[in-house]
C-alpha cells in the first residue's frame, strides 16, 4: 500500500490515471476532525479508514454495496460496474469516483466533500439513467461500512430522540455497545405516533471508544447523519470483530424501488461522516458550528438579532382576531420581544388560506404592516400542504376533481377537516408541488411575512395512487388507515413517496429563499417530529417540542442542543403556575436556552410578571442571545427531570465570555449544587457574577471551576439563576 502525503498524491493520481494496469485509486480528505482514507476498485469504490488525526484509525473492510441489478420493464437485469478513471475527479476538498455500465447504460458518482477545515465530511451517490428507456433500481444506501474493532475494544453508542409530541423519559442514548449489538434508529416526518411504538431518533448516530481496544487519553470515535427529512435509517450491529453500519433510506417496508426516467437521476440522501475528540460535547461544539456555516442560511446568521424573542398568539388558541393581534403587537413592543407571530386561527378554512373576515376585517397585511410600524417583525402560520373542503375561490379542495388526484388515496364522502389540519398533499405530483409554490409565494407576499411557519404533516404519509411519479404501493400489502383526521398510506412505496414530496418542498423552500433574501422559516411539524439535517439546511429553526412545560422544553433542548446549533432550537414557553417570582423566571428560562418564543397571554400577567420578562427578554438581548449564537456549549448535568437540578453551560473562547444556566428542581433536600464547568483553562482565572445576587460576586480559577465546580445555592424549589463567567487573566 502507497502511503502518500496529500500533496504527493494528487500529482501521483495524474500519473497513475494514464496507467490502465493501475487499477487501485487512493484519496485522502481531511479536516482538523476527520481523516478519511478512499478507494476506488475496479468494481466498487470503498471507504478505507477514518481517523481522528492522530488517534487509532477505523478501518473499513466492506466495499460500497452498489446496486446489482436493475429492472426494465418488469425483468431483473444484472449491473456490472466498473471505475472510470477519466470521468473521476480528486481535489484536497473533493474526491468523485465514477462507475459506469454498459448495459443497462448507467453512471454513479461516489462524491466525498469538506466544506469547511474542520468537521465531518459529506458523501453522496448519484445514479443516472443513461439507457433510452425507463429503469427502475432497488434500494441503494447513502453509505455502508464494516469496521475491523478489537473484540474486546470499549464502545458506546450515543443517540437522540425527536423531541417529537413530548419529550420521553430518556431521550438521549448513551449505552454499550456490546458483541451482538443490534440496533435500528428510524426518522420521517411523523415522528412517535404512540407510546408503543420506538421513539424516532435524530438522524444521526455517534460512536465512542477505540476500534483497537486501546485506552486512548481522550474520548474519541466517530459520527454519522443524514440531510434529508424523508424516511431514513441507521442501522448498526456489533458482531465479534466487525461494527457494521448502513446509512440512508429506510429500505423498509421493502422492497423499496424507485423509477429512473431517461436521463433521471437518482440521489441517495446527503450523509456526513466525522471524528471527534473530548466527548459528546467536544462532538457537539464542532458539529453544531459546521450545521451553522455548512447548512445553515447565511443571511439568517449575518443578522445579529438571531436568534429572535417572538411573542405567540397560541396562547389564545384559535380565538385570534384583529383586536387581540392589535392588543398583542403593543404588549410585544412594550416588552421588547423582535416578532409578534399569529399561529393557527386566523384563516377561513384549512386549505383556504385567507384571512377570516370575521376576524381581521382589515386583512392580515394591516397587522403585519402594524407590527412594523412597532418595530417588530411579523410570522405566520400556514398549513400549507393541507386540503379542506373549502369550495371558495383559491381554496385547495379535496373534492376538487382537478385537486383530488394529488391526495394520497380517494377520500370517503363523509371526511372533513379538522380544525386546523386536513388531508395532506403529495408534493411530489408536480402540479402539486406548483399550486404549493405559487400559494406560500402568494400568502408570503400578500401577508408582508417576515417568518413563515410550517405546520401539519408537509410530507404525504404513503400513497396509494399509481399515477404519481413515486413507486405504486404493492396491491396486496398495503395499509390504508385515518390517524390526526388524515388518510394515511402504509406499503413498500412509503420511502419513495417520501423521496419525492420531500424534494420537492426543498425546492420550493430553496426557491422562496432566493426570491425573499431574509424571510425566516420554522420547521414545525406537529410539534418537533421534523428535527434533521435536511430541515436544518432549508429552514432557520425549529419547534423542537409540542409539550411547552418547563421541563418539556429543557429536555428537548438538552437532547436536540447535542447536534444542532442551540440558536435555531425553538422552545415555546405557555402558562405554567407560577406562584412566586422566582417560579416565572424558571418558566421563562426554561425557554431562553435557544431561540425564545412566548406563547402565553401576556396581557393575563400581573404588572410584576410583565416588569420581569420585559428584564428578561432585555438581558437576552443584551447577553445571553450572543452565547447561544457564537458560543461552545455543555451538558454540565445530567438530563433534566424536575426532580434534581440540571444546567448547562456556554462559553466562548474569543470573548472569554459563558453563562450557566442553573435549575433547581422540585427536591426538598438540595438546596445546593456545584456544577463541573469545561472548556476553561484550568489556570486561567474568572470572575462569576449571579445575576439574581444568589450569592455575592467572586474571583475563582478554571481549575477549581472544573473539579470542585461551581456551586450555586437557591433556596426555593422550581427556581433558577444565571451565572455569568467573565475571564480575568491568568
Ligand atoms: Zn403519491
Amino acid at each position: 500500500m502507497l502511503r502518500l502525503t496529500r500533496v504527493g498524491w494528487i500529482s501521483l493520481l495524474c500519473l497513475a490515471w494514464g496507467v490502465p494496469s493501475f487499477s487501485q485509486t487512493r484519496a485522502r480528505l481531511r479536516t482538523s476532525d476527520t481523516e478519511l482514507v478512499l478507494e476506488a476498485g475496479t468494481a466498487a469504490p470503498r471507504l478505507i479508514s477514518l481517523a481522528f488525526p492522530g488517534q487509532p484509525k477505523w478501518e473499513n473492510h466492506a466495499s460500497e454495496s452498489l446496486i446489482a441489478s436493475v429492472d426494465i420493464s418488469g425483468k431483473l437485469v444484472p449491473v456490472h460496474w466498473s471505475f472510470n478513471p477519466e470521468a473521476s475527479q480528486m481535489s484536497e476538498q473533493r474526491a468523485v469516483f465514477v462507475y459506469e455500465s454498459a448495459s443497462p447504460h448507467l453512471r454513479l458518482t461516489w462524491e466525498w466533500q469538506t466544506r469547511q477545515d474542520y468537521g465531518p465530511v459529506e458523501h453522496q451517490i448519484r445514479i443516472e439513467n443513461l439507457d433510452p428507456g425507463e429503469i427502475w433500481i432497488p434500494m441503494q444506501d447513502s453509505l455502508a461500512f464494516n469496521w475491523q474493532v478489537d473484540p474486546q475494544a470499549n464502545l458506546e453508542h450515543l443517540f437522540i430522540e425527536k423531541g417529537a409530541n413530548r419529550p420521553s423519559s430518556i431521550g438521549t442514548h448513551q449505552i454499550p455497545l456490546n458483541d451482538g449489538y443490534q440496533w435500528t434508529g428510524t426518522s420521517s416526518t411523523y415522528g412517535d405516533l404512540s407510546d408503543n411504538e420506538p421513539r424516532e431518533i435524530i438522524p444521526w448516530s455517534l460512536v465512542q471508544g477505540s476500534p483497537d481496544g486501546s485506552k486512548v487519553g481522550t474520548q474519541t470515535g466517530w459520527y454519522a447523519g443524514i440531510e434529508f427529512s424523508g424516511r431514513t435509517r441507521i442501522s448498526i450491529g456489533r458482531e465479534k470483530d466487525s461494527l457494521h453500519v448502513a446509512v440512508g433510506l429506510n429500505p423498509d417496508p421493502a422492497p423499496f424501488r424507485t423509477r429512473l426516467a431517461p436521463g433521471g437521476v437518482f440521489e441517495t440522501p446527503v450523509v456526513f461522516l466525522g471524528g471527534f475528540r473530548d466527548g459528546a460535547d467536544g462532538a457537539g461544539n464542532v458539529l453544531r458550528r459546521w450545521v451553522r456555516a455548512v447548512l445553515g442560511n447565511p443571511e439568517t446568521w449575518r443578522n445579529p438579532n438571531y436568534p429572535l424573542v417572538v411573542n405567540n398568539s397560541w396562547g389564545g388558541g384559535m380565538a385570534v382576531n384583529e383586536e387581540i393581534a392589535l392588543r398583542m403587537i403593543r404588549d410585544s413592543a412594550e416588552l421588547g420581544v423582535d416578532m409578534f407571530h399569529v399561529d393557527a386561527g386566523w384563516f377561513r378554512d384549512v386549505g383556504d388560506w385567507y384571512p377570516n373576515p370575521q376576524k381581521f376585517p382589515h386583512g392580515l397585511a394591516a397587522i403585519a404592516d402594524d407590527a412594523h410600524k412597532h418595530g417588530l417583525k411579523f410570522g405566520l402560520w400556514v398549513d400549507w400542504t393541507q386540503a379542506g373542503l373549502s369550495t371558495r375561490p383559491g381554496a385547495l379542495n379535496a373534492r376538487d376533481p382537478k385537486v383530488r388526484d394529488w391526495m394520497v388515496t380517494d377520500l370517503p364522502a363523509g371526511w372533513k377537516p379538522e380544525p386546523f389540519k386536513g388531508q395532506t398533499i403529495d408534493l411530489g405530483v408536480p402540479e402539486a408541488k406548483l399550486w404549493a409554490q405559487h400559494e406560500v409565494e402568494r400568502i408570503v407576499t400578500d401577508y408582508h411575512l417576515d417568518m413563515l411557519e410550517h405546520d401539519g404533516y408537509l410530507v404525504a404519509h404513503g400513497c396509494d395512487r399509481s399515477d404519481h411519479p413515486h413507486a405504486a404501493p404493492d396491491p396486496l400489502n398495503k395499509c390504508i388507515y385515518k390517524s390526526w383526521g388524515a388518510y394515511w398510506v402504509d406499503s413498500s412505496n412509503s420511502t419513495d413517496v417520501s423521496y419525492h414530496a420531500v424534494r420537492a418542498y426543498y425546492d420550493i423552500y430553496s426557491r422562496l429563499r432566493r426570491e425573499h433574501p431574509g424571510l425566516l422559516f420554522e420547521i414545525c411539524n406537529d410539534g418537533g417530529r421534523m428535527v434533521d439535517f435536511g430541515s436544518a439546511a432549508h429552514g432557520d429553526y425549529f419547534s423542537i417540542t409540542d409539550t411547552y412545560d418547563p421541563l418539556s422544553n429543557r429536555r428537548a433542548f438538552y437532547d436536540t442542543s447535542h447536534v444542532l446549533p442551540a440558536a435555531m432550537l425553538e422552545s415555546y414557553v405557555e402558562k405554567w403556575p407560577t406562584p412566586r417570582i422566582e417560579n416565572f423566571r424558571y418558566m421563562l428560562r426554561s425557554g431562553m436556552m435557544g431561540w425564545l418564543t412566548i406563547m402565553t397571554d401576556t396581557n393575563g400577567w400581573s404588572p410584576e410578571q410583565h416588569a420581569e420578562a420585559r428584564k428578561e427578554i432585555d438581558l437576552y438581548k443584551k447577553e445571553l442571545r450572543s452565547l447561544i449564537r457564537d458560543a461552545r456549549m455543555y451538558h454540565v448535568s445530567p438530563r433534566p427531570d424536575s426532580v434534581h437540578w440540571d444546567g448547562i453551560q456556554y462559553w466562548d473562547p474569543d470573548r472569554r465570555r459563558g453563562v450557566v444556566y442553573a435549575f433547581r428542581g422540585t427536591i426538598e433536600g438540595e438546596k445546593t449544587h456545584s456544577y463541573a464547568l469545561e472548556g476553561l483553562e484550568p489556570s486561567g482565572r474568572y470572575v462569576l457574577k449571579f445575576y439574581d445576587h444568589s450569592a455575592p460576586d467572586r474571583t475563582v480559577t478554571g481549575q477549581d471551576l472544573m473539579t470542585r465546580g461551581l456551586k450555586v445555592a437557591l433556596p426555593l424549589p422550581n427556581s433558577s439563576e444565571l451565572i455569568f463567567i467573565e475571564g480575568a487573566g491568568h
